[in-house]
């Protein structure tokens, strides 16, 4: 059985063995593939993985050996499910290798915001702090977060590790999920309605998928509702967010700081407007890629294949 890696080199760029995929088939690995080259790459393999590269209708029309698509990720918008499906091919995600990961660095981009320790930092070593007649200086306002509330958008895996996050701090959860479950309430934790987190919330983090109903969801009018000075975090997919919007907002103040680390293109084009906006930090897509959830993601990537060849796929995405 042929197996192809379009794109194997952000996965796995060297520090974690792809070996137990061999045990399946013969594997041909590609570092990355461009989009001209996905269908004479996939040729006729029968099973396909891909982390960023799209599969569409087309390539599956002009490659009919395909019967198995593992996406490399837990956010699988760059696969055309619906053509999948309707050919009978069974497509795979990886939902939680890295929630923890995840979580984390949206608190990274969040307390950056609140200490700018980086920049602090760098200015200590510029002798800043050397030459400063006050035992101490800061350069940006300082935000303590306790008591603030923590405004989640999508109250998945991720979102509610990040409630925890949220918790540990002394924030007030409050979260908007689209087929919420009550269950999951507790006293620091409200499952409310979306006008709710947008109104109320003093930071909101997005963590809903990235779906025809999600694209765009943050835009002019969304952020209208939200606090003056609202913070936002976004983790999941740049096109939930209409960029443009949150570069007006974040330069009249109405939001006083952004942390990205995805956007609406990646990597991020040099006219981006997020690259002159006021009081924005962009990562470039890294919540998901420490060592150790790449190598969870790896093995995770091969017991899904492991469950579609002996005829009980698991994480199977229908839509
Ligand atoms: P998940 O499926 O566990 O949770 C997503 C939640 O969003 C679900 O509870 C779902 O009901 C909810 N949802 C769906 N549509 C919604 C809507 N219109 N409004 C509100 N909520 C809605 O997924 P997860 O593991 O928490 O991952 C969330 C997203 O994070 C992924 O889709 C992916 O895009 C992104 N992600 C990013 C990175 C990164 O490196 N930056 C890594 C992993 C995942």
């Amino acid at each position: 059985m042929k197996i192809v890696i379009l794109d194997g080199y952000a996965v796995n760029p060297g520090d974690i063995s792809w070996a137990a995929l061999e045990e399946y088939g013969e594997i041909v690995l590609y570092d990355n593939t461009p989009a001209d080259q996905v269908v004479q790459r996939i040729g006729d393999a029968e099973i396909v993985f891909t982390n960023k590269t799209p599969l569409t209708k087309e390539t599956f029309d002009a490659c009919p050996s395909v019967r198995y698509v593992g996406v490399l990720a837990t956010g699988y918008n760059v696969v055309d499910v619906a053509s999948a499906v309707d050919k009978g091919i069974v497509v795979t995600n990886i939902p939680s290798y890295g929630t923890a990961a995840v979580a984390q660095l949206v608190f990274a981009l969040l307390l950056e915001i609140c200490h700018h320790a980086g920049a602090h930092s760098q200015a200590v070593f510029e002798g800043r702090w050397t030459r400063s007649k006050e035992f101490c200086f800061w350069d940006y306002p300082l935000i303590e977060l306790a008591g603030k509330t923590f405004g989640i958008i999508g109250y998945g895996r991720i979102g509610r590790q990040t409630a925890k996050l949220a918790e540990a701090l002394d924030m007030k959860i409050l979260a908007y999920d689209q087929s919420p479950d009550k269950s999951l309430e507790t006293e620091n934790v409200k499952l409310v309605t979306l006008e709710e987190v947008l109104a109320q919330s003093d930071v909101i983090s997005l963590h809903c998928p990235l779906l025809p109903d999600t694209k765009g969801m943050i835009n002019k009018d969304s952020i209208a509702k939200m606090k003056d000075g609202v913070i936002l975090l976004n983790t999941s997919r740049g096109p939930l967010i209409v960029e443009q919007d949150l570069v007006d907002a974040l330069d009249s103040g109405k939001i006083f700081a952004a942390g990205l680390d995805v956007v609406s293109q990646e990597p991020i084009k040099a006219d981006n407007p997020l690259l002159g906006a006021r009081n924005c930090i962009i990562t470039p897509h890294i919540a998901w890629a420490p060592t150790e959830a790449r190598r969870r993601l790896v093995a995770l990537a091969v017991e899904n294949l492991a469950a579609f060849i002996s005829g009980s796929p698991v994480n199977v995405v229908r839509e």
